[in-house]
């Protein structure tokens, strides 16, 4: 088989189908989630809203969150919301804490608490940010996941099973036999092209399935749909928050571990796939929504934003807030073309049920018949309890924080990870970081550049925003992948000048300047 796309929804197919006993080479143009699915609010969550127009979506992913969180357990966290009602908003406190009441039929399969109602003033004790305003409030939970790991531990998982995976490899051709495809022609990192034959090519492109579609000459129609964040790099409340935009979309201030994403938008998309930009009215448009119920807002300083785009269904005549989040698998030998499956559409939070129809019908297509495994087969560092971070830190001689980053990432795994390099170095401060998991990430989890340790260790996603570590993590990764002095330089260079897109949006005039400095002092860097 062969796998275009690593997302969620690919690596979750490549894992699949490797489970499955078949052999899969799975590519992706980029790097493990870097697509939409690293672009996502990382939730793993139900969706209530879509309980207005399309009940089986909030059902199917309530399902597999539950799937996913008995699999991956050391990965996901409890997200709890608090869902401020204002005078005017489009649901008084009464329909709201309704919604609630259906969605609490929903949490038992993702293992999540029922919702509670508190009063204004009950409201403002635990979340002193919110407006004076305030009438009431109702409670909601959910699951958040990092989701550069999530897709990397399928990854993982997938090659331990037989699996061949490449990153930074891109699939510029489909191999033809009269009307089937029979294979791809990929051109890798070193710029080099192969070919590799497959009984099925699965294209899991997430928004560019359609670019891919053409390629074996049929036609797939999605509707694309921008979204953006803003981020924190800190907590700045102590629950997660939603909030009414000047449209009437519900947007959301999630808390994470250690930051805060603020989203998100949700536009039709026409441009360039490969270029998306963050505009500053989407910021001011998500600002000015959460200023009605978190007045200081605007006090707090983001570091950064993200943005990707939804492989959502095609459908005329919706506006993009209510398309439903369903997916299509697709046997394009209806259309005349064999050896050809889509998935499109659909949503992180039941890509383990997508990745499972997907490789149901490449199974029927073979013939070959093994049951899916992956709603209770734990993925690689699993462990419903794990040792307390502080005693694991003590043996490392690392902080405790930074041991329980570790944990969020390896679970069980985080002693064998901890051992590879030397005690007790941090590379970042800020945001915790350990040598030793850095230089594991560069030997053994496909990390060749800077922006790869981002996702795979969240390197430069602290307050310091890379200012004070990414010298310092060219370093270790240079030393475990020979690089020479300069191409350090240049991998430091290269991050910097990708990350000035997501910045940018966020910087105000003062920031502007500070930020022009450290370019020009970096550009002026020399070996
Ligand atoms: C702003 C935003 C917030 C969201 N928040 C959530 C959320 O909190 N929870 C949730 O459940 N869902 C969320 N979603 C939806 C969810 O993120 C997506 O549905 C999901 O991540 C899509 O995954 P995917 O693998 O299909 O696509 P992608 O993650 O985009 O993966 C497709 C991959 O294909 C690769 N590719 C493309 N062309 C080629 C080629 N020619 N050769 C090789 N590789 C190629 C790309 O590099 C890419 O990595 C959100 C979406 C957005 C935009």
């Amino acid at each position: 088989m062969c796998v275009i796309g690593g997302g969620v929804t690919g690596a979750g197919i490549a894992r699949d189908l490797s489970l499955r006993g078949l052999s899969v080479l799975l590519l992706d143009k980029g790097d493990w989630g870097g697509g939409t699915s690293g672009a996502s609010s990382w939730m793993i969550h139900g969706g209530p809203r879509y309980l207005e127009f399309d009940w089986d979506t909030t059902r199917l992913s309530c399902e597999d969150a539950g799937h996913i969180v008995t699999i991956a357990r050391h990965m996901v966290y409890r997200v709890v919301f608090i869902i401020p009602i204002l005078p005017h908003d489009k649901n008084n406190i009464e329909r709201m804490e309704t919604a609630m009441e259906v969605y609490d039929r929903f949490q038992p399969l993702k293992k999540a608490h029922p919702h509670v109602r508190l009063t204004a003033e009950e409201a403002r004790q635990v979340e002193p940010g919110l407006s004076p305003d305030l009438v009431g409030a109702v409670t909601m939970e959910e699951w958040g996941v990092d989701p550069h790991r999530l897709v990397f531990a399928n990854v993982q998982d997938a090659v331990a099973h037989g699996a061949r995976a490449l990153n930074h490899t891109r699939v510029t051709e489909l191999l033809r036999d009269g009307g089937s495809v029979i294979g791809v022609r990929y051109r890798g990192a070193d710029g080099a092209s192969s070919e590799a034959r497959a009984k099925v090519v699965v294209n899991a492109a997430g928004p560019w399935v359609p670019e891919v579609s053409r390629l074996a000459g049929t036609d797939v129609r999605l509707r694309p749909a921008k979204g953006i964040h803003i981020v924190y790099p800190h907590r700045i409340s102590n629950f997660s928050i939603s909030a009414e935009s000047i449209d009437g979309r519900d947007l959301l201030l999630v808390s994470h571990a250690g930051f805060t994403l603020l989203g998100t938008t949700d536009d039709d998309f026409y441009g360039d796939l490969d270029s998306v930009d963050v505009l500053e009215d989407e910021v001011d448009y998500l600002l000015q929504a959460f200023e009605r119920v978190f007045p200081a807002i605007r006090d707090y300083r983001p570091s950064r934003t993200t943005t990707g785009v939804r492989p959502t269904l095609f459908k005329w005549r919706r506006y993009e807030d209510e398309l439903s989040r369903r997916y299509r698998v697709i046997d394009h030998a209806a259309d005349g073309v064999g050896g050809f499956v889509t998935i499109a559409g659909g949503k992180l939070s039941m890509y383990r049920l997508m990745a499972e129809e997907t490789s149901d019908a490449v199974c029927r297509k073979l013939g070959h018949q093994a049951p899916c495994t992956t709603a209770s087969l734990p993925l690689p560092g699993h462990a419903s309890e794990l040792e307390p971070a502080p005693e694991l830190a003590r043996r490392h001689r690392i902080p405790a924080l930074a041991a329980m980053k570790v944990q969020s990432r390896h679970g069980s795994l985080s002693d064998d990870v901890l051992k590879e390099a030397r005690e007790g170095r941090i590379v970042c401060r800020c945001e915790p970081l350990t040598e030793a998991e850095l230089a594991h990430a560069a030997r053994h989890e496909q990390v060749r550049s800077l922006a790869d340790a981002f996702r795979r260790v969240g390197l430069a996603s602290g307050p310091c925003a890379g200012a004070a570590c990414v010298m310092r993590a060219a370093e270790v990764i240079g030393r475990e992948l020979d690089w020479s002095a300069s191409q350090r330089f240049g991998a430091v260079r290269e991050f910097v000048a990708g990350a000035w897109l997501g910045r940018a949006p966020v910087l105000v005039h003062a920031g502007w300047a500070q930020e022009e400095l450290a370019l020009g002092a970096l550009r002026g860097l020399r070996v």
